[in-house]
């Protein structure tokens, strides 16, 4: 095929917005267009293109908001490079996919002898941080004598927003933190100092990761360097990503060329983490020369549905109107269902699944969607006793779990000696050792330059005298384990930790399951450096993408949070508990902003429908967890479907003749689901 035709081939599926977009030239381009127009997909096919046309694979960098979009993306380049018939060897596997934290990793990793960056860096997710943070304030003694101080995770978002947001501590605080006010100077200290501590730890945490890139980039000589890596860079949910991302965008390509971004402000939801709107309002200020190109066909929702979300999104207070069109006519109106109860609710969801699984939409083309991930819980019970098999996104992070922290700590440790807060977990895990003693221990290593071996003389308690020999010898073999050789390490750690993990916890034997997937997942990486920054920053969801489910050629109903849900699509979404107090939440309702952030997010909850789309709500809530199961509030329909939108819904009584009986119709309890709640924090 000729090198045109190769390019043709590409775009030959698209509309002749989509081709403009996806064949544009080298000038900086913006793409805002609403829900489901295939921003997503034309991005998929601009990469292709750029591809077909000459571009180096490896020149192309494409972020994503996960790890999971990236990799779905970069499996449809390879496809529609292969349906163009291009050589196998120019197709799309060395294009530069990921987020813009794992993406930084590995710039800070490949350019840290030129910032100063120890090369042995390791990165902390967030709950590392956290604990950094705490100890932090623990030495400087804040939060002591009885004086209320804001709680770590509070320490970490102020700091956090301050960084990411580029504002200074006190703007942040009066905005979002009007309650800490009075505790900027100590914030102040405790902030520096956690600086200071991260720098002689050698470790980075997210927003590092961020920063460190910026400033790699603004360095004359040393961002001259990583601009020469890439000719196109492209960026997909733009209206989620900050300033800081934002500069980072215009420092590879500070007039543009080669710059694609998509977006819709619309479905702007990580306002809470600093993200802003103004990135995709200034980019044609930003970039002089910047196309700015809309898409108006909507090809994922039938026109009822279309209708409904067009109309839920219509009531906000500030956006660019986008009259968005489809040719999917026909099909039903979104059904807005009452429920008397959240029983009531699970009961009529799974009803509903398994009507249309029977009408030929598998489960996984499938899926009940929520503000908060708690709000799953009763229906992942009841799909569990009804052997409904499910996947939930965006729920506690199998890494974020305590035993496989644990057993990272012992890589991290190996990886970085300097890193103290994998050290302190490591050396807690030893019966009889606390946190003085773990302290200590930390120091003595830091003093030794890293040399394990100076443990061996360490005299432990006699509960430890038998296991500590093997952990020093496990740690010396760590260090000095050839890196490649991750799933090797991985074993080693899980067979010394096994025993210890059997006697802290609960359920030992799943958990130790859970260690062995983590382990076959090793074979994945090409070192350790890379199997921990990658774990650190895109963390597999729970019972989510991990290493492939044992169950995955059998169909599950998906289950998500509405943020989790951004940028997917199903032939049936059923978006429950949407009542006011949980769709707005009532921990968003501080300002009109947040509730508008709120309104945006049930948009993209519902702007998921393919064919079919629910939105239940509970009558009645329970008040659990204030000792009386018989006592409950009731609810209302969230506002954001008011009446005057309900001629757009077909209403539905879950079910229409209540029994008279009282009798309790789950064979759940809250005992149940508070039991649940409980082992979240093990
Ligand atoms: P969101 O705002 O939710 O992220 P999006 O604008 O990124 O949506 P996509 O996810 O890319 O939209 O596309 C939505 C659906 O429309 C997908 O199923 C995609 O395959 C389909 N689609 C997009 N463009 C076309 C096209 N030209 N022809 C047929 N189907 C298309
Ligand atoms: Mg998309």
């Amino acid at each position: 095929m000729a090198e045109n035709g190769h390019a043709a081939a590409v775009l030959v599926d698209l509309n002749p917005e989509q081709r403009a977009a996806a064949s544009h030239g080298d000038g900086p381009l913006l793409i805002v267009a609403g829900a489901g127009t295939g921003k997503t997909n034309t991005l998929a096919h601009r990469v292709a293109y750029l591809i077909a046309t000459g571009t180096d694979p490896g020149r192309i960098l494409l972020l994503t908001f996960t790890r999971r979009a990236a990799g779905e993306m970069l499996r449809r380049v390879d496809g529609l490079l292969r349906a163009g018939e291009l050589d196998p060897a120019r197709r799309g596997a060395t294009v530069w996919g990921g987020t813009f934290h794992s993406v930084g990793a590995r710039l800070l990793r490949l350019h840290a002898h030129d910032i100063g960056l120890p090369p042995d860096f390791t990165v902390l997710d967030r709950a590392d941080s956290e604990d950094l943070m705490h100890l932090v304030r623990t030495d400087l003694d804040l939060g002591s004598k009885g004086r209320r101080f804001p709680q770590k995770g509070t320490c970490l978002d102020i700091y956090s927003r301050c960084v990411n947001a580029q504002r200074s501590l006190e703007d942040v605080l009066a905005e979002a933190f009007p309650w800490c006010r009075d505790d900027a100077a100590d914030l102040k200290r405790l902030f520096s100092a956690y600086v200071d501590r991260k720098e002689s730890h050698h470790v980075l945490d997210y927003d590092d990761l961020l920063l460190f890139w910026h400033a790699l980039l603004a360095d004359e000589r040393a961002g001259a360097r990583v601009r020469e890596r890439f000719d196109a860079v492209l960026v997909d949910e733009y209206q989620d990503t900050n300033a800081l991302q934002a500069d980072i965008v215009a420092l590879l390509s500070p007039d543009g060329r080669g710059v694609t971004a998509v977006g819709d402000d619309a479905q702007a939801i990580y306002g809470f983490r600093a993200a802003t709107v103004r990135n995709i309002l200034d980019f044609p200020a930003r970039f002089p020369d910047a196309t700015v190109l809309t898409l108006e066909r909507n090809y994922r929702s039938t026109q009822p549905v279309l209708d409904a979300t067009n109309a839920i999104i219509a009531a906000a207070a500030e956006r660019y109107d986008k009259a968005l069109w489809t040719e999917r006519a026909g099909g039903a109106r979104p059904a807005l269902v009452t429920c008397r109860d959240e029983v009531e609710q699970t009961g009529y969801v799974i009803e509903r699944v398994l009507g249309h699984r029977e009408e030929g939409i598998p489960l996984k083309r499938q899926a009940v969607l929520f503000r908060a991930s708690h709000h799953s819980m009763a229906l992942e019970l009841e799909l569990k006793r009804r052997n409904i098999p499910f996947w939930k996104y965006g729920g506690l992070k199998f890494i974020e779990m305590a035993h496989v922290k644990d057993l990272t700590a012992y890589l991290r440790l190996a990886q970085n000696p300097s890193d103290a807060v994998a050290g302190m977990r490591a050396l807690q895990l030893i019966p009889g050792v606390g946190p003085r003693i773990a302290a200590a221990l930390m120091e003595e290593l830091a003093e030794n330059s890293g040399d394990f071996d100076r443990w061996v003389r360490w005299n432990p308690p006699e509960i430890a005298a038998r296991i500590w020999p093997d952990f020093v010898a496990l740690m010396r073999n760590l260090a000095n384990a050839p890196v490649a050789d991750v799933s090797a390490q991985l074993h080693a750690a899980r067979v010394f930790a096994a025993p210890l993990i059997e006697q802290r916890y609960d359920n030992a034997s799943a958990r130790l399951r859970d260690l062995e997937q983590i382990e076959s997942l090793g074979s994945r990486f090409p070192d350790r450096a890379h199997f921990l920054a990658d774990l650190a920053l895109d963390a597999p969801s729970w019972t989510g993408d991990l290493a492939g489910p044992p169950t995955l050629d059998e169909d599950y109903l998906i289950l998500s949070t509405m943020h989790s849900a951004k940028g997917l699509e199903w032939d049936a979404v059923y978006v429950i508990h949407a009542a006011d107090g949980n769709v707005p939440s009532d921990l968003a309702c501080g300002s009109a902003e947040e509730i508008e952030e709120e309104r945006r997010l049930f948009y993209v909850a519902c702007s998921r429908a393919k064919d079919h789309l629910y939105v239940c709500h509970p009558l009645r809530y329970y008040a659990a967890g204030r000792g009386f199961s018989d006592s409950y509030g009731y609810a209302q329909r969230t506002r954001f479907v008011p009446d005057t939108l309900l001629p757009l819904f077909a209403e539905t009584q879950a079910r229409p003749e209540p029994e008279a009986a009282e009798e309790p119709l789950a064979a759940i309890t809250t005992a149940d689901v508070r039991a649940r709640v409980k082992a979240m924090w093990e």
